[in-house]
């Protein structure tokens, strides 16, 4: 089993620094429309275990973005920062991938909602490329209607 790693991360401005603890070096690409809305692109995000301890925090702000989850940025330089499960009982928190210092060991493990993914852009890996349904039954949740 890999170790889980603690890693430090922080806006573009620096109104929000924090720890989190993050189980594998890996991220995933979410191609959904509500992440390229907010991303201006697919959103690379890395899965995180436990809560987000943080540094600085006065600039933190979150948005409900939809039913079931919401979105943390900095309310001072606008930079994304984490998507969680807005239930606390189902806890599952991702964070920016480039929102981190250190992310040299970092490798791609998938793609998802890629059955939302626009013509317009394309990568070139080789590496599994997930669709929406397929993502909702492996996490053992019903899209929202
Ligand atoms: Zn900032
Ligand atoms: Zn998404």
């Amino acid at each position: 089993m890999p170790s889980i790693s603690t890693r430090k991360g922080s806006c573009l401005c620096g109104a929000v620094k924090f720890e989190v603890s993050v189980p594998e070096p890996k991220f995933a690409i979410c191609h959904c429309a509500m992440c390229r809305k907010w991303s201006s692109g697919p959103f690379m995000a890395v899965h995180c275990e436990g809560d987000i301890r943080f540094t600085e925090e006065k600039g933190m702000t979150w948005c409900r973005s939809s039913d079931w989850a919401e979105r943390g940025f900095c309310g001072q330089c606008g930079t994304n920062l984490f998507w969680r499960l807005a239930d606390p009982k189902t806890p599952m928190l991702e964070i920016s991938l480039e929102a981190l210092d250190d992310i040299d060991d970092m490798t791609l493990e998938c793609h998802v909602y890629i059955d939302s993914k626009p013509d317009r852009y394309d990568f070139k890996d080789d590496r599994p490329r997930i669709t929406e349904a397929e993502l909702l039954k492996e996490l053992g949740m019903t899209p929202p209607d």
